[in-house]
């Protein structure tokens, strides 16, 4: 038998089904009309805000960066919760427009931004964070042309990385911002151009969860920020610390200590260099949001037994878990906390896989873990489905379209 993920706190069973926002998955099965349904908790997502509102400084702001779940009624609620939104294409900027967050507090990264898409940004008044001495041309010469002042940020490629982190996104050779040593002479360039100079965003890295790892990086970011502001000789307006903080999805995985991390950034801030006393700061999280949020669930349609082993054969799969399948971003397959719902809280009987309906051997949402005996009707659930989820996966693939969505209110 092979371990599950731990699932998250805060769930808990009614008559022996998984509850989500105060009902069992059933109830919201039955409402939605079909299975596969990502369910995504309101009250989850407010109280996570919570805390980390408690344990920042108040210094710090808080950005949702929208690629980790940009489904519409979610980011209607996050408007209301956080103080900005980060976005990374021209589609996410359209999502974004309509969810009630003014689009003076979004801010636009990502490699690869075609003109059109700088065009949407300049115009809406999105801080763009620049990724590329031509993107800044290309960004400068939009804003002549449309006779609009854009609003310019740089993406600064640090030289360190997060520790620990599941995704690097910083250190060494990437697609990913300006090497920190060319970035004083492009602030120069942004600032001589007559646009509005917005700062630095500095994200090294993704899904950790040592808080003295993610405090060494934030602790390296203003470092870093001091110096390159020192060196371009202009004050610095925003600095975004990038984010990072991850969640349990495997075995053996421990949550973030949260309070730890506040703590250590408030040090931080209460010691600040100069050159940095009047910068607005922020942090932009995506999964530590809204990941735990979210569950994902199958019905099951077939239970087979193949050289004795067990397969609960789901209407579920790859195509909207990609992640807890194993084909997004792991080098070692391990198991997402799973479960059967319909049978929530129940022992241990048997070990099974659960796949899904593809016809690919990737398709497998768990492998040999030990479940009680569930059979063709029960619901199957997938935790930390909230990010990554439904907008990660190929949806389309083998013709099957995508899984129905639900925001609950509780
Ligand atoms: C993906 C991404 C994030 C969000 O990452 P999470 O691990 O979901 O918190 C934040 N900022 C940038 C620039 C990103 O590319």
């Amino acid at each position: 038998m092979k371990a599950l993920g731990p699932i998250p706190a805060g769930y808990d069973a009614i008559d022996g089904v998984l509850a989500i926002g105060g009902r069992p998955v059933t109830h919201w099965v039955e409402e939605a009309g079909a299975t596969p349904l990502f369910v995504y908790s309101a009250d989850h997502v407010r109280r996570r805000v919570a805390e980390l509102r408690a344990a920042l400084p108040q210094r710090v702001a808080l950005h949702y960066a929208v690629k980790a779940n940009p489904y519409p009624p979610l980011l209607a609620l996050m408007a209301g919760l956080v103080d900005g939104f980060d976005i990374a294409s021209g589609g996410e900027l359209e999502i974004v427009r309509g969810a009630g967050l003014p689009l003076a507090k979004v801010s636009f990264a990502g490699p690869g931004k075609r003109d059109a898409e700088l065009e949407a940004a300049i115009l809406a008044g999105v801080t763009l964070n620049l990724e590329s001495e031509g993107e800044a041309a290309r960004a400068i010469a939009i804003g002549e042309r449309l006779g609009k002042t854009p609003r310019l940020a740089i993406r600064v490629n640090p030289s360190f990385d997060l520790k620990g982190s599941g995704m690097k996104m910083g250190g060494g050779a990437k697609p990913f911002g300006i090497d920190a040593e060319r970035v004083p002479a492009l602030v120069r360039t942004v600032i001589e151009s007559g646009a509005e100079w917005r700062g630095f965003h500095i994200f090294a890295g993704s899904q950790a969860l040592g808080a003295e790892a993610i405090a060494e990086t934030q602790a390296q970011a203003l470092a870093l920020a001091a110096q390159l502001a020192q060196e371009s000789g202009a004050p610095l307006p925003h600095c975004n610390l990038g984010g990072g903080l991850g969640i349990p999805y495997f075995p053996g995985d421990t949550p973030v200590d949260l309070p730890l991390v506040g703590q250590l950034l408030a040090q931080q801030m209460e010691s600040l260099p100069e050159v940095l006393r009047e910068t607005e700061f922020c942090i932009e999280l995506g999964r530590y949001l809204v990941g735990e949020a979210g569950v994902y669930l199958a019905r099951i349609v077939d239970r087979k037994i193949s050289h004795g082993e067990v397969f609960l054969v789901t209407d579920g799969g790859l195509h909207h878990q990609l992640a807890a399948s194993g084909n997004f971003g792991t080098v070692v397959r391990r198991n997402y906390p799973s479960a059967i719902a319909t049978r929530f809280g129940a022992g241990v009987e048997e070990e099974a896989s659960i796949v899904g309906c593809l016809c690919t051997p990737l398709d497998k949402l768990a492998d040999k873990g030990g479940f009680p005996r569930a059979d063709v009707g029960d619901l199957i659930a997938v935790f930390c489905a909230g990010a990554y989820g439904a907008s990660a996966s190929p949806a389309m693939f083998l013709g099957q379209g995508p899984a129905a969505e639900m925001l609950v209110q509780a």
